[in-house]
């Protein structure tokens, strides 16, 4: 794996995807969470080559719930939040949810930041949808208007404008872990506003979804499950 000292020294700890989304399954086993009494909901980049995540969680969980939009912002909001617990199973009086969130970047093995190829494409990157932020930042013209026409890649904009001081311009990487931040944020924020920990229990796993050249990886950031109301930090 020639990408792995790159990753260890970027980022210290890091997993095949397929090893994350098992273990975050097994540790989750001991609260009480199982295939069939648990629903799954990822958040990640609307990029083809992010979904691979979704057909691991899919393989755990069942079907998962999709909350994803352009860069992995949590821009569903109560409305998306409610639909989703209200699909939840009701096992012993008891509705289980997981939710799975990244930001996401590619890396090749000459260690480009945001570079990696597709099918039938020898030159590709990831985020775009950063990328593109990025170069708009650079260009110190950048537009916070709503458009209607992209609305997503706008509040996306504008949301990352409130993270960044001004004038400064970050890093690929340092921006990912930004928009990492602020899918959290935003997912928790509306997990309190709809979530009731009295009569469900539930799971946050955070990271970085990482593009290597030959496959998928990710670098966990926060995980905890609050069970019977109490949040209780999971080693992953
Ligand atoms: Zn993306």
């Amino acid at each position: 794996m020639v990408i792995k000292p790159i990753l260890e020294r970027l980022f210290g700890r890091f997993y095949k995807e397929y090893d994350f989304v098992k273990k975050s399954y097994d540790v989750l086993k001991s609260f009480g969470f199982t295939y069939d009494n648990a629903i799954a909901s990822v958040c990640v980049c609307r990029d083809e080559i992010s979904q691979t995540v979704r057909s691991h969680v899919k393989r755990m969980w069942g079907e998962a719930f999709n909350f994803s939009s352009l860069a992995g912002l949590f821009t569903a909001g109560k409305t998306g939040m409610k639909a989703f617990i209200s699909h939840a199973p009701q096992v012993d009086g008891k509705e289980r949810y997981v939710f799975y969130a990244f930001s996401h970047i590619a890396i090749d093995e000459n260690e480009n930041l945001g570079v990696c190829k597709r099918k039938g494409l020898e030159k590709s990157h990831a985020c775009g949808a950063l990328c593109l932020f990025l170069n708009e930042l650079s260009s110190k013209k950048i537009s916070i208007r709503l458009d209607e026409n992209d609305l997503e890649e706008s509040i996306l904009k504008r949301r990352l404008l409130r993270e960044i001081p001004y004038g400064e311009i970050p890093d690929l990487l340092t921006l990912t872990k930004i928009t990492l931040k602020v899918i959290k944020e935003d997912l928790e924020n509306v997990i309190e506003k709809v979530v009731d920990p009295q009569k469900s229990d539930y799971a946050v796993f955070t990271g970085i979804q990482v593009h290597g050249p030959e496959e998928n990886y990710i670098v966990p950031d926060e995980a905890y499950v609050v069970f019977n109301g109490e949040k209780k930090k999971l080693e992953i």
